[in-house]
């Protein structure tokens, strides 16, 4: 099917999705609080999509039972709402993906629970980093290796090693849409770049080495080494000039 170029008027649409996601999300990092359980996260973030009139991607996605994922500690991505119950010093990744007039916006973040030790707020400080350092090598006449590039080299510089087994994706009326978008790779490789694509960039780092498995629920991805993982994501829109982060709030003013 090939990368789908999108047109202004389909960027504006996602731009709307984009800020639901935005703005649940920014919803969810205000009440998450120790003692809370994954599962009541989750009943906030389908009360509020349900509020901008959206709808949740993931919830049914391959049979996925909830609208949020939400990644605990040594979880990489897709943990499941449920019982958990959130203490001080966890780190917590919150995956979001909504769906508006047709079109998806796909974004994640890692918080901190209360105090966490000095190497999580690092792990923490450089994925959101990396994310930052992959869109900036998103425009017109790059090569999507370049972003790959730009986030492994950001991370491993520092120490950390970025997952392999997953990666971002193009996005649109689609969530998952060509290109797939590694996080890792070499400069001036893969499919040229250009105005109108939207992708949905999502670093995943480890703390420890980069390997993961699946949990026994099937889905809740984990560090093989048990070590700490933090995850970021924006959906992105490349134009003429900088690229658009589309799961953002417009700028207060
Ligand atoms: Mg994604």
């Amino acid at each position: 099917m090939g990368i789908i170029i999108k047109s202004l008027q389909e960027i504006s649409l996602m731009r709307q999705a984009g800020r639901i996601v935005a703005a649940v999300l920014q919803t969810l990092i205000k009440e998450i609080r120790p003692g809370m359980k994954t599962q009541e996260l989750d009943a906030i973030c389908a009360q509020e999509l349900a509020e901008w009139g959206a709808k949740p991607s993931f919830k049914g996605y391959h049979g996925f039972p909830g609208c949020l994922c939400v990644s605990v500690n040594e979880q990489v991505v897709h943990g499941i709402p449920g019982e958990r119950v959130l203490h001080q010093g966890d780190i917590v990744s919150l995956d979001l993906g909504a769906i508006f007039q047709g079109f998806q916006g796909d974004a994640a973040v890692t918080v901190g629970i209360g105090r966490i030790s000095p190497q999580a707020e690092r792990l923490i400080q450089v994925t959101a980093e990396a994310l930052m350092a992959g869109i900036a090598k998103a425009k017109p006449g790059a090569h999507l290796g370049d972003i790959s590039a730009a986030i492994q080299l950001y991370v491993e510089s520092r120490g950390l090693s970025v997952v392999r087994e997953y990666t971002g994706h193009g996005i649109g009326r689609e969530m998952h849409e060509e290109p797939q978008i590694p996080n890792f790779g070499l400069a001036g490789q893969g499919p040229a770049l250009q105005t109108g694509m939207a992708l949905a960039i999502e670093p995943m780092v480890n703390l420890g080495g980069w390997r993961t498995r699946v949990d026994a629920d099937q889905w809740t991805v984990v560090t093989a080494d048990g070590s700490l993982s933090a995850h970021f994501e924006h959906t992105i829109a490349i134009t003429d000039t900088e690229p658009e982060i589309l799961t953002t709030l417009p700028e207060e003013s």
